[in-house]
């Protein structure tokens, strides 16, 4: 393809403001797909995707656009996702665009979600043309959202196009606009073949493939390469794109975005960011690359059937299939049987892989207390990488503990900063700045990431009604004085709750802990203490009063059919039941009891 008229461009907005729907317009207004075909928004192709409106997975599709100035252009648009946990997919799809469609609701204007992203996109130099969508609405104010680009992103909106994604309105103009605005990428076809390795993914027809873009060189069918950083060589068997629909090319050249395929078995064979070069005629230097992601966040998923042990392990396999960021190894429980120890990048990350398993393969599962990594420095000198607070080492035996720390960017309306401060103190955080943008506080802080894990970003979005933004990076390791508390129900140690906590917040959080036990075990027909428990100190103590618990006692009279479906219907209950002892804990108590607030 002439590389002149190639265009890469991302879309990048807040939740809601219309992405997908205006991915979807502009694949169908360039004939990609026939209207009955877009029924279904198609960049969105996973059910939690469609119902939490979050993209996961970036996509690409490659639309073919007649211009005003008669000549046919190619160009290549990339989703991204737009959550914190998938900030390193949306920088590797970032990276292979040379601008961006940053779309914002002409009735909802600037919100905080946004901002992240497009400072990302600004970092990769990006053209940034701005879309103010949905204009359709009787309270689209495009003029005062333009403005507040302006003042908020400091983005110029010169070029701005107004659109409705959903009525058709403007999107030749933002085609044309895609096609005036963006520059065409860079390339030498002559040069050793340099290609970026942006994303793979399992497919069961095709096995693994792989999204790239290429940079310099010509990538074909039948070429060996090789992946500079895996130090893997292979031989390309299949050459294309998406429309969304596969299209099979002969091959790709510089600038182009597309798909390749290489009788690869497994995505953990592919590394996101790796450099892909011709094996016979390498390019002398690799991309700069992108880090790999490690999971930060760890818990333990167990089937409440003992029996599904091996079902869980093939699901997960099948799960890790298509997201190679997670990862598995198995644990057993003194309490809970066996199961699997999972990392995940986020908690977000987390609920999805849980929610996909009970879901999409059926199973029901408790999931234990989420945990980051601990450095443990033994008396003996000796480091220990914590994963799991089960694990934890007899505290004689420790010289001291560290826990790994987060920088994190926050944006948020004026209105709500003093909450968010507070939920930030309340967190161990350490300010590090403060300045304000039209109306919108920006604020660095320093947190103990284990004070993030746990809920820090659904109480960021409640006390802000979702209009606080969130970002963070690591920043290392620092010491702190961290304890194993325990949760005890009827005297026994619940090892699912067991959780390490700072000194300073244990009591608190052990005494929230036993009261939110205590709603959600149901009365048994004994008295049930429930502890929280530091070494061998009770910090927090909750009771639940004995009850006779009777079912059928409502049901008068003689209706049997009834009273049938009553104790069917308890039995189902004692299903989703673990048991501790001879106490019943309900599934749900477990991820419960591990929300504050
Ligand atoms: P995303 O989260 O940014 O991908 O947003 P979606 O594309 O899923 O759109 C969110 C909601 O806004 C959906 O209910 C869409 O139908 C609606 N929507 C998208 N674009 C427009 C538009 O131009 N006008 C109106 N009225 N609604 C729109
Ligand atoms: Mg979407």
């Amino acid at each position: 393809a002439d590389i002149s008229l190639i265009r890469n461009f991302s879309i990048i907005a807040h939740i809601d403001h219309g992405k997908s729907t205006l991915a979807d317009r502009l694949i169908q207004t360039t004939g990609g797909l026939t209207a009955r075909e877009m029924s279904e928004q198609v960049l969105d192709n996973m059910d939690i995707e469609k119902e939490r409106g979050i993209t996961i997975k970036a996509q690409t599709v490659r639309l073919d656009y007649p211009a005003k100035d008669g000549k046919r252009y190619i160009l290549n648009l990339m989703d991204t996702p737009g959550h914190v946990d998938f900030a390193y997919e949306v920088s590797r799809s970032l990276a292979a665009c040379e601008g961006a469609l940053l779309v914002v609701d002409a009735a909802q204007g600037v919100e905080a979600q946004t901002l992240a992203n497009v400072y990302q996109s600004i970092e990769h130099d990006h053209v940034i043309v701005p879309v103010i969508n949905k204009v359709d609405l009787p309270a689209a104010e495009p003029e005062r959202v333009k403005k507040q680009i302006e003042d908020v992103i400091g983005l110029s909106t010169d070029n701005a196009v107004l659109t409705s994604a959903k009525s058709g309105i403007g999107i030749e103009d933002l085609l044309e606009a895609i096609v005036t605005e963006i520059p065409a990428p860079k390339g030498n076809p002559d040069a050793p073949l340099k290609c970026m390795l942006v994303d793979s993914w399992y497919d069961p027809y095709l096995g693994v493939v792989i999204l790239v873009r290429v940079i310099d060189g010509i990538l074909k069918k039948g070429q060996q390469i090789t992946m500079m950083a895996a130090g893997t060589t292979h031989l390309v068997d299949r050459v294309g794109c998406f429309r969304p629909k596969i299209e099979v090319l002969d091959a790709l050249g510089p600038g182009e975005i597309g798909f390749i395929t290489a009788q690869i078995k497994e995505v953990a064979q592919t590394n996101v960011g790796d450099t892909i070069t011709d094996a016979r005629r390498p390019t002398a230097e690799a991309l700069p690359g992108f880090k790999t992601v490690q999971p930060v966040v760890f818990c333990g998923l167990f089937p409440i059937d003992a029996a599904d042990f091996e079902k869980l392990r093939d699901s997960l396999g099948k799960l890790r299939l298509n997201d190679a960021s997670f990862s598995f190894e198995t644990e057993s429980s003194a309490a809970l049987g066996f199961g699997f120890r999972c990392g995940f990048l986020g908690l977000l990350h987390l609920e999805i892989i849980q929610e996909r398993l009970t879901r999409e393969y059926d199973l029901d599962l408790i999931t234990t207390a989420p945990s980051v990594v601990y450095e443990i420095h033994m008396r003996d000198g000796t480091i220990k990488e914590l994963h799991n607070p089960a694990d934890m080492p007899d505290p004689s035996s420790i010289e001291f503990m560290e826990e790994p720390w987060i920088e994190a960017t926050i944006f948020v309306p004026d209105e709500y900063l003093g909450s968010l401060l507070k939920l930030c103190q309340d967190r161990r955080g350490i300010q590090k700045n403060l300045t304000y943008v039209g109306g919108r506080a920006q604020i660095t802080y320093e947190l103990p990431l284990n004070e993030v894990v746990f809920d820090f970003y659904d109480r960021l979005k409640s006390i802000s009604r979702g209009y606080a933004s969130f970002d963070y990076h690591q920043i290392g390791h620092r010491e702190g004085d961290l304890v194993k508390m325990s949760i005890m129900v009827n005297a026994e140690p619940v090892d699912a709750l067991s959780m390490i906590v700072h000194r300073g917040a244990a009591e608190a959080r052990g005494r929230h802990m036993c009261e939110r036990m205590k709603d959600l075990i149901p009365r048994h027909l004994f008295k049930i203490p429930i502890q929280a428990a530091i070494g061998g100190k009770v910090i927090a103590r909750e009771t639940i009063a004995a009850m006779r618990k009777d079912v059928t006692a409502k049901c008068y009279g003689g209706d049997a059919s009834r009273k049938r479906k009553l104790l069917d219907k308890q039995k189902e209950g004692k299903k989703r039941m673990r048991q501790y002892g001879n106490v019943d804990i309900p599934q749900e108590a477990f991820i419960a009891a591990l929300r504050m607030g």
